[in-house]
């Protein structure tokens, strides 16, 4: 049975407490990152004994100023989920547009009386914690269950460090994976051959190239509330709403990942690097932000994209380089964090500590691959993988941007952002403030790289071939310098010698230039300047 929600909660319905006033059965408290079917909180409970909690608290997400797109996400996803619930048979207690935790969790608990209290693993550092502290105030405890939405284990990192290694790569890794998993494997080989088949996968972008329409993705009463909901209490946040066109139930998720499988996948691997004015996706997936709230697992988009390859739709190289994607890079990112945190956040082996570029925040700037990027981050919460990494990263990386400051920068712009994700993407993968654990070398590059792999370079006011003088391309000054203040330190990395070797080859009023072009950019960075 249904009945309204009370005045002032928020429009739409919930379900008549069945056992409303029943002590002692068990709570299964939910967050906003665990709407799986998965969850193992739910696994082995009974239906009839047990209490789904969730709680929407406004506060927690004014922590940071998150992208208004990832808030509708959540709180649409939420929604939909507990609705998902009610119809398989549990009992949901939804407590919606709530200020904090701790109120709606005193009601619960003086509604329901629970025993037991069971929550799945949080992802993100101190979670488990948190709601362990907020139930001792009822003098209940909390029973943690394993985290579902991945398809590794702690153990497995820790086996490889245990076979005497100083450091574990990502490569390495994801072989241990596919063996795990038996993901494109022919008995004991890898399908074709292989490992890898990265060289395949570095196509710069070619004239011509056309791209699938985007799916029609519906947006249901819960999303409308939602946009609702985030105009009316995060005005200030930024980031458009637009036209909301991000899946927030597990069937639209499934649909949407399905267009991707038939309409993308094949060419996904060759052009996976590539960048192009004026368009978002290429032929990337865009389901981070489904996979980080739980509507869809890798493990089940591994095995449709090899039932793919394996039906002759598409090419291994695509197939390959999208599932190292989900078990190499993803599991590897989510043991790094796990395995290092908490002192991992803080890390800064650079010493970098330029604030975060005024143009991060407005988009106002001259360059045009910034401005580019920085404008699908603004509409859509999302920009893929080489426009964070080689675009806004590289960007940050070579001016020397505090890694905690472009931590939560990132954090809080994309739609799949969560701290678990960004603080080794951010800290390690692009600003190697770990020191190198997650990539061997720093990910540096001037506007070469940027002019081969986009066709931004040709509308930009700056020449990406010159290094001084005033339309010479920031990057490429900033590079330069970013080696000849890292010279001790990158000495011992012989991936490094190359650039060194080159930076030390330059005439020494070439390197004076240089380096005055690079210290005048980053004065008008560090006054707040655009460039
Ligand atoms: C600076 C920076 C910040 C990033 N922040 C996030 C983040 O907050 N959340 C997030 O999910 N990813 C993050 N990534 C990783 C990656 O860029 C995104 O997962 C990807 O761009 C999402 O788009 P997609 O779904 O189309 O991915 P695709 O290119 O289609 O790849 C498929 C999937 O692989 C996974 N994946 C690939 N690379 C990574 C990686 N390095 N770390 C984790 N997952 C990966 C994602 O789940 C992604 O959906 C970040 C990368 C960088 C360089
Ligand atoms: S010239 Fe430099 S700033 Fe302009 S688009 Fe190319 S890399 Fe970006």
């Amino acid at each position: 049975m249904r009945v309204p929600l009370r005045k002032g909660r928020r429009s739409g319905w919930i379900a008549v407490k069945r056992n409303a006033t029943k002590p002692g059965g068990t709570t299964v408290w939910i967050t906003g990152d665990q709407l799986s079917p998965r969850n193992s909180a739910l696994a082995g409970c009974d239906r009839a004994d047990a209490t789904v909690l969730m709680i929407e608290s406004l506060q927690h997400a004014r922590q940071l100023p998150h992208h208004k797109r990832k808030l509708v996400l959540i709180y649409a996803a939420m929604r939909a989920y507990a609705d998902d619930l009610r119809r398989a048979g549990w009992h949901v207690d939804y407590h919606a547009e709530r200020e904090d935790f701790e109120t709606p969790l005193a009601e619960h608990v003086a509604t329901y009386r629970p025993a037991h209290v069971r929550a799945m693993a949080q992802s993100d550092f101190g979670g488990n914690e948190a709601l362990a502290a907020a139930l001792r105030e009822h003098e209940l405890t909390l029973e943690v269950t394993p985290h579902a939405n991945f398809v590794s284990s702690a153990e497995e990192l820790a086996q490889l460090f245990a076979r005497g290694q100083a450091r574990v790569t990502m490569e390495t890794f994801y072989r241990n994976m596919r063996r795990k998993t038996g993901l494109l494997m022919d008995g004991g080989e890898p399908a074709g051959g292989a490992w890898n088949f990265d060289a395949d996968n570095r196509k710069p972008p070619v004239r011509g190239m056309s791209f699938p329409p985007e799916p029609r993705v519906p947006v249901p009463e819960h999303a409308r509330a939602a946009i609702a909901l985030v105009e009316k209490h995060f005005p200030d946040h930024p980031g458009a709403i637009g036209d909301f066109d991000i899946p927030t139930t597990r069937a639209d998720a499934l649909a949407y990942a399905e267009d991707f499988f038939v309409n993308r996948l094949d060419r996904f691997g060759p052009y996976e690097d590539a960048m192009l004015r004026g368009e978002a996706r290429l032929y990337h997936s865009r389901l981070s932000a489904l996979l980080n709230v739980g509507l869809l697992h890798p493990l089940e988009l591994c095995e449709r994209a090899e039932l793919v390859y394996r039906s002759g739709h598409a090419r291994l190289a695509s197939v390959e380089g999208f599932v190292r994607q989900l078990i190499g890079w993803r599991e590897f990112i989510w043991q790094v964090y796990w395995r290092l945190m908490p002192e991992y956040r803080l890390r800064n082996a650079l010493g970098a500590d330029l604030p975060v570029p005024s143009f991060y925040r407005d988009g106002n700037t001259t360059m045009a691959c910034q401005r580019d990027v920085l404008r699908r981050v603004h509409q859509l919460g999302w920009a893929h993988h080489i426009e964070r990494l080689m675009v806004l990263g590289n960007f940050a990386l070579l001016a020397g941007c505090d890694p905690q400051a472009m931590t939560d920068w990132f954090w809080y712009m994309f739609v799949d952002g969560y701290d678990w994700v960004m603080v080794p993407n951010v800290i390690g993968m692009t600003l190697h403030a770990d020191g190198g654990f997650v990539g061997t070398k720093p990910y540096a590059a001037s506007a070469n790289y940027i002019n081969k792999m986009s066709n931004y370079c040709g509308s930009c006011a700056y020449d990406p071939k010159k290094v001084v003088g005033e339309n010479a391309c920031p990057y490429n000054a900033l590079y330069w310098d970013f080696i000849a203040r890292n010279e001790r330190r990158f000495a011992s990395n012989p991936r490094m010698s190359l650039p060194l070797r080159n930076w030390n080859s330059k005439d020494r009023d070439v390197r004076t230039a240089i380096r005055r072009r690079a210290s005048d950019l980053l004065e008008r960075l560090r006054a707040g300047e655009s460039l």
